[in-house]
């Protein structure tokens, strides 16, 4: 008889044990404090707990009495907020402990980083920036920062244009644009400096732009050119409005993209052009920021914009590069057909489409005039010419003013060598 109540109660003790093991939460919390080494006014924990968190508590510099808690309410997750507004400047250690809801046996976890506090926004002088410039058009400014900064940008709008800095970081040169679609009223060149810890600081370019309109033209499409056009880009056979779109929306949206990140990713030196571009030979025919109606049929079936100018010469005329730089593309591209892309230096980028034959290959280095290839009319081309473009960052410009050696020295260059005047 006793031995049954011995085994009846080892066996309850075993049993509720293991009832109390497997109902117990093990798991300590997860707690993760926020991975960066600078920062302006707070740190922010992540806690979480699959049964629900108790009291979390944080404390600076290792004073764990000076604790600040809050109850988490048995909630699954929480984002911990500790608010370093009134502490000052300098290296900080930020302690959080999580607990969860466990009545007798709660699970804890804490861990300690440490930070570098600092909650004064970048100090930095525009220096000088083109003054007078027009819609469409490009200009240049130079920043210097007393300290070394490396997060520094300029925004117009949407459009986003890169610095390139001195070694030390402390002097800043940019090209932009008043982009040809930004209503004058809106024009707010902006140059933005973000420090580590994410204050930032703001300059307002202030310059004279005057407005421009822009040319609006009519093309007839006829069923021919799609037709030999839907062979060659898009590899089938069509004559009909949807192959049209397929080529001049749907790949000209692809080919744009594809050319602002081969431009985003070139590094770009300091600029190594020299005096004015130079102009390949030929009649001008369509011209920058151009309004294209398409028709078809006399049934209009598409708008776009022309972001170059088109140069008609002789066929198969030899196309020299316009400045003094390195070849960052040349690849068949779709609409842009056979197509080069220079980098000038300063974000300043050339391109050079619809060419018959092309005679550099990406890293060549090459000097004003000379030779890259041929003229053809590879792409959404009619008949053999030149299309060519500038790119201030990622942004297309006017070319003609940097054929003009005038502008170019008064816009560009006299803000490049104050840059280059404190070295
Ligand atoms: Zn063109």
């Amino acid at each position: 008889m006793k031995k049954i109540l011995l085994l009846i109660i080892i066996i309850a003790l075993i049993g509720g044990s293991a009832f109390l093991a497997l109902s117990r939460d093990w798991q300590a919390p997860t707690l993760n404090l926020i991975e960066v080494t600078h920062v302006n006014k707070n740190v922010i924990a992540t806690v979480s707990d699959n049964r629900g968190l108790g009291e979390i508590c944080y404390y600076l510099d290792g004073k764990v009495d000076g604790q600040t808690c809050v109850n988490a309410d048995g909630a699954a997750s929480y984002e911990l907020v500790v608010d370093l507004s009134s502490v000052d400047d300098g290296e900080h250690e930020v302690c959080v402990v999580a607990t969860d809801t466990n009545s007798y046996f709660a699970n804890s976890v804490s861990q300690c980083q440490s930070y570098l506090l600092d909650k004064v926004p970048p100090k930095a002088v525009l220096e000088s920036a083109t003054r007078y410039m027009q819609r469409g058009g490009g200009a240049a400014v130079f920043v210097s920062t007393p300290e070394r900064e490396t997060n520094i940008r300029l925004t117009v709008g949407e459009y986003q244009f890169r610095f390139i800095s001195n070694a030390e970081g402390t002097r800043h040169f940019a090209t932009f644009a008043h982009p040809h679609d930004v209503e004058m009223a809106d024009f707010k060149p902006m140059v933005v400096i973000e420090d580590l810890a994410g204050n930032t600081r703001r300059l307002l370019i202030e310059t004279v732009t005057k407005d421009r309109k822009f040319k609006n033209d009519i093309l007839n499409i006829p069923h021919s050119f799609i037709e030999r056009k839907s062979l060659e880009m898009l590899n089938k056979e069509g004559s009909d409005k949807e192959t049209f779109l397929e080529m001049n929306e749907t790949m000209r949206v692809a080919n744009r993209a594809k050319i602002k990140s081969v431009l985003d990713a070139s590094p770009s030196s300091e600029p190594l052009w020299e005096g004015a571009c130079y102009r390949n030979a030929g009649a001008p025919k369509a011209q920058y920021a151009e309004h294209r109606t398409y028709l078809l049929d006399k049934v209009e079936i598409d708008q776009q914009t022309h972001y170059g100018v088109d140069i008609a010469g002789l066929a198969k005329m030899p196309i020299r590069a316009a400045n003094n730089g390195v070849v960052i593309f040349a690849e068949y591209l779709g609409i842009y057909g056979n197509c080069v892309l220079i980098d000038h230096g300063g974000r300043v980028f050339t391109m050079y489409a619809h060419l018959s034959q092309m005679d550099v290959s990406p890293g060549t280095h090459v000097t004003k005039q000379q030779p890259i290839g041929r003229s053809g009319n590879t792409g959404m081309a009619g008949g053999d010419h030149l299309h060519y473009a500038i790119y201030l960052s990622a942004v297309p410009v006017k070319p003609s003013e940097w054929f003009d050696r005038a502008w170019l020295k008064t816009r560009i260059d006299y803000i490049y060598n104050d840059f280059k005047a404190g070295e």
